[in-house]
C-alpha cells in the first residue's frame, strides 16, 4: 500500500500557497519580500515579521522529546485543527464516512457534519471497551477514518491496546487516528512509538490538558511524513502565531513541570475518588484528569451544583452514560467545595 492512497487525489495534486519566505530560510538579510512594516509593531513589540509557517524550531525540540522526526509532526491551532484537516484530506463530502466509537469526543462528529461527511458508529461496551466485532461490522468501503480516543473522553479509561492494534493492522487502507489528548495522565504508553510500523496510523496529542496551555491553542498530529506534507498543504500558512510558537518553545524546556502537575493531579484524582465513593452509585476507572461518575438524581444534582457556581459536565443524555456526570480534577480546594456541595444536595 502507498500511504498517499489514503489521501484524496485533489490534495495529492494541490499546489499550496507559497509564502514570501519559502525561497529563503536564513535569519539575516534585507527582507523586502513580504510587505511587512520594517520598523516595529505599534505596540512596541516585534510582531512585524511573519512567523515560520512550518514552526521548525518547535518541531525540532518536540521531536527529541517524542522520539520522532520533525517531518512526522503537524502543529495546529488546537488538536481540533488537525481533526478538521484529517477529515478533509481523506473524505469526499457526501460520499465518504468516518467511524467513531461513542461515547466519545464531540469534535469528530462536528467536523464531519461541517464537511458533509457521514458518520458510522460502533459503540463501546457497557464498561467503555472496544468491541472489535462491532467495529468490523460498522466499517464499509466508504469509511476513510477510524477514530479511537484513548484515554477516552468522557469515560476516562484507556482502551485495550491489543484491540486498537488489531484494528490498525486489519485496515491498512484506512486511516486510524488515535486521539491521545489525555495520554500524559495514563500509565499506558503512547502509540507514537508504533508510527514507523503502521503508515496508516495517526496520533493526536495536545498541549491543552497536562501541559496547561489550553489558552494558547496548540495541538499536534504525529504521522507518516507524506501525510504531514499533505496537512501542511491544507492548513492556513501561518496557523501558529509568533507568540504561540515562542511560548511553545519555552514550554518544551519545562517538561518536568508538566510531569509534576500530572503527579499532583493524579494524587488529587485518587483522593476525590475515595471521597466520592459514599456519594456516588458508580465511579468509572480513569486514566485521565477526569472522573465519569454515576449519581442518583444526576440531572438535579448537576443543576444544583450549577446554581452553586460549581460547574461540571452533564453527560446524562450521552449514549451509555445514563445518570453520569463528568468531573474534571481541580485543586484540593476546588475538589473540597465540590464534595461539600454534593453532600449538601443529598442532605436536602
Ligand atoms: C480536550 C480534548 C482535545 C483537545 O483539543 P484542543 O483543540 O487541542 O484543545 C482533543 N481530543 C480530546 C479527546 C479532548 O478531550
Amino acid at each position: 500500500m502507498e500511504v498517499l492512497d489514503l489521501i484524496r487525489p485533489i490534495f495529492v495534486k494541490l499546489t499550496p500557497y507559497s509564502s514570501a519566505r519559502d525561497e529563503y530560510s536564513g535569519k539575516e538579510g534585507v527582507f523586502l519580500d513580504a510587505n511587512e512594516n520594517p520598523f516595529s509593531s505599534v505596540t512596541g513589540e516585534s510582531f512585524n515579521r511573519y512567523p515560520d509557517p512550518y514552526q521548525w524550531a518547535c518541531k525540532e525540540k518536540l521531536a527529541k522529546i517524542k522520539g520522532v522526526k520533525p517531518e512526522q509532526i503537524f502543529l495546529g491551532n488546537g488538536s481540533d485543527e488537525a481533526i478538521d484537516h484529517l477529515i478533509r484530506i481523506t473524505c469526499t463530502p457526501k460520499e465518504d464516512n468516518i467511524l467513531i466509537l461513542p461515547p466519545t469526543y464531540g469534535m469528530y462528529k462536528v467536523c464531519a457534519d461541517i464537511q458533509e461527511v457521514g458518520i458510522q458508529e460502533a459503540p463501546l461496551t457497557e464498561d467503555f471497551e472496544i468491541d472489535p466485532d462491532t467495529v468490523f461490522d460498522s466499517i464499509n468501503t466508504a469509511t476513510k477514518i477510524i477514530w479511537i480516543c484513548s484515554p477516552n473522553n468522557p469515560s476516562g479509561n484507556s482502551l485495550d491496546r491489543e484491540a486498537i492494534l488489531q484494528i490498525v493492522k486489519a485496515f491498512p487502507h484506512k486511516m486510524v487516528v488515535v486521539d491521545e489528548a489525555y495520554v500524559d495522565f495514563s500509565s499506558e504508553p503512547s502509540f507514537i512509538q508504533e508510527l514507523d510500523k503502521y503508515p496508516n496510523l495517526v496520533v493526536i496529542q495536545t498541549f491543552s490538558k497536562a501541559w496547561g496551555m489550553a489558552g494558547l491553542r496548540i495541538g499536534t498530529a504525529y504521522a507518516h511524513p507524506e501525510i504531514i506534507k499533505i496537512l501542511n498543504k491544507v492548513k492556513y500558512p501561518y496557523n501558529l502565531n509568533q507568540l504561540t510558537q515562542a511560548k511553545l518553545l519555552e514550554s518544551l524546556d519545562k517538561e518536568e513541570q508538566k510531569n509534576t502537575y500530572v503527579k499532583e493531579i493524579l494524587a488529587l484524582r485518587d483522593q476525590l475518588e475515595e471521597s466520592l465513593k459514599p456519594l456516588a452509585e458508580k465511579i468509572f476507572p480513569s486514566q485521565s484528569n477526569m472522573l465519569l461518575v454515576r449519581f442518583k438524581d444526576a440531572k438535579a444534582l448537576f443543576h444544583y451544583l450549577l446554581g452553586q457556581k460549581v460547574i461540571i459536565r452533564d453527560r446524562t443524555s450521552v449514549i451509555l452514560c445514563k445518570d453520569c456526570l463528568r468531573i474534571t480534577i481541580g485543586t484540593a480546594e476546588e475538589n473540597k467545595i465540590l464534595l461539600e456541595k454534593i453532600e449538601e444536595f443529598y442532605k436536602k
